[in-house]
């Protein structure tokens, strides 16, 4: 017996989430479909002893900042009042012994440009240049991906000129490229704008300059925020929406196989119960595909694979991320610790580039060498997740899964211990006495996250955004799929992290219902 819905939604990532919740208010009846036993596939937090782990997030853009997909999701389904949002006064702290002392880069154009010529005096007239060229870049996206509403676009119509051309000058180029016409070879100013660059991408020669002028862009300039209570509050909400509007949502479901209609048209979903291995068959003319592509090209039929998976082919992966959580039994701000994000960039990274090579360390065994790794302290924020009285504290380190991907499972358990030991001493070597407060601890690898996220080499922002060699049209985002009825709703339709993700899934719902409309005339 099959059962028919409006939408089957297969995977219950960000952007499987929101494409479900938008179609569920529009359409009503949709189907969630979940592998693992809670919905939100890296945006989930879980319990370790009374350790509450986040998965994935440190920052997002609140829902509050002018323009962007949070807020317009926010507003379509109305959670504004369901969801807190922790503010994030500074962007992070870097410790890099390129740059001398420890030093914050705070949230805001006049904030950040105060602080950078206060540290880099000799820079002055380029750090003015480089951070107008952002906002102007920034601007230009808002303006042609319609992230305002029509006083906003009236208001900048007259700056839009100027704007248009920041963003075009530099559509091709990479970051280094647009560093190295305004910073030239003075390698410690990058690490100050750009520290974090791992949390989306480990190589600024590959990395698309427009990449960094949506994601870094919109923390400099709107500053950023954590979900109170967790990553987790936000998938169950969306989660929750499709209930109420008549859907249903199955965790512990992994879909097999996605079964086509006469005209090659997406038909139905078969899926398997992860506990007892029955399979049942649920019908529905539109599919959203939060699973990564190489997953969903397994689930078609042999002959439509190819044209499937032909625009995905050749496309490279994002990076994937070591992440490792500890709970300490006082707040780390005891041992010095003194920002919600800090990271700790390692000597023998000298220049910008060498971002690249940091995770080829986590290669082989621990040794002297190690690589940069990212630092939050969720206990400096109202973040709702050292409630237990243990205080978590994140790490995050740019990963493959090559480098875990051969090992016997003792092998591999040991190499975590391995580093999960020398993380902790890292810590230790920076804010001392830190070590004898960890009680409880966790890590996950890049094999972990392909384990648990079903993506391709356990990426975690979908495909890398490289320069375009073509001028792009419009956003980079593609929902659409060789198969009618069947569209991409994950960070591998565009781009990842929250913000991105929830776009991927807003312009997935919104492309549906389109098309839907225009079938039924
Ligand atoms: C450690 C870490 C830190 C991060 N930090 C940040 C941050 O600070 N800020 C930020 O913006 N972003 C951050 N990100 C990135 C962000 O979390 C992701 O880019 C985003 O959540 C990806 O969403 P997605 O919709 O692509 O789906 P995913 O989260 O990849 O989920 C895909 C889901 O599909 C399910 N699935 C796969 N195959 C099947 C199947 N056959 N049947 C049923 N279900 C299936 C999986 O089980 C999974 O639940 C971080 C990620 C990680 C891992």
């Amino acid at each position: 017996m099959s059962k028919s819905f409006d939408a089957i939604i297969i995977g219950s990532g960000l952007g499987g989430l929101t494409a479900g919740a938008l179609f569920a208010r529009a359409a009503g009846n949709v189907l969630l479909l979940e592998r693992n036993a809670s919905f939100g596939g890296a945006a989930t937090t879980y319990q370790r002893g009374a350790l509450t782990v986040e998965a994935s997030l440190h920052e997002t853009t609140p829902p509050s900042a002018p323009g962007g997909f949070n807020r317009k999701l926010f507003e379509a389904l109305d959670i504004e009042e369901d969801i807190e949002f922790a503010p994030v006064e500074n962007l992070h702290e870097i410790r890099c012994p390129l740059i001398g002392d420890p030093f914050v880069l705070p949230h805001g154009t006049d904030a950040i440009k105060a602080r950078l010529v206060e540290r880099f005096p000799h820079q002055k007239k380029n750090i003015r240049a480089f951070l107008r060229h952002v906002w102007r870049s920034r601007q230009a996206v808002d303006y042609l991906t319609g992230a305002h509403g029509g006083l906003w676009r009236l208001a900048h119509a007259a700056e839009f000129p100027l704007d248009l051309w920041a963003v075009y000058r530099d559509v091709r180029l990479s970051l280094s490229d647009v560093f190295a016409r305004f910073f030239g070879d003075d390698e410690a100013i990058k690490f100050a704008l750009a520290a974090n660059l791992p949390y989306f991408a480990d190589d600024p020669d590959d990395i698309w300059w427009i990449a960094y002028v949506m994601v870094q862009g919109g923390f400099l300039l709107g500053g950023g925020a954590y979900i109170k209570g967790g990553s987790q509050m936000l998938s169950n909400r969306l989660a929750e929406i499709i209930r109420e509007e008549g859907g249903k949502t199955l965790a512990g479901r992994e879909a097999v196989a996605i079964e086509l209609g006469p005209d090659g048209e997406a038909a139905g979903v078969r899926y398997r119960s992860t506990s007892d291995g029955t399979e049942a068959v649920a019908r529905a003319p539109t599919i959203f595909a939060n699973a990564a592509p190489h997953v969903i090209e397994g689930m078609l039929p042999v002959a439509s694979r190819e044209a499937f998976m032909e625009p995905f082919q050749d496309r490279p992966l994002s990076i994937s991320l070591l992440s490792a959580t500890f709970g300490l039994n006082q707040r780390p701000s005891a041992f010095g610790l003194s920002s919600y994000s800090t990271l700790l960039i390692p000597s023998w990274m000298e220049r910008f580039s060498d971002f690249k090579h940091s995770a080829d360390l986590l290669s082989e065994l621990p040794a002297d060498t190690m690589p940069m790794i990212a630092v939050v302290d969720y206990s400096q924020i109202d973040s709702g997740l050292a409630e237990s009285g243990l205080f978590p504290l994140n790490v995050v380190s740019p990963d493959r899964l090559e480098n875990w991907q051969d090992l016997s499972d003792d092998a591999y358990r040991q190499k975590k211990d391995a580093w999960l030991a020398a993380i902790i001493r890292r810590l230790d070597e920076e804010w001392p006495g830190i070590a004898d407060a960890v009680v409880e601890k966790t890590m996950s690898t890049a094999r972990s996250m392909h384990e648990y996220l079903n993506t391709p080499g356990g990426a975690v922002y979908g495909f890398e955004l490289r320069p375009p060699e073509d001028l792009p049209r419009g956003m980079p985002i593609t929902n659409e799929t060789a198969i009618k009825g069947l569209w991409l709703a994950s960070a591998f339709a565009g781009f990842g992290g929250f913000t991105g993700s929830i776009a991927c899934g807003t312009s997935a719902a919104q492309a549906a219902m389109r098309d839907r409309e225009t079938s039924r005339g």
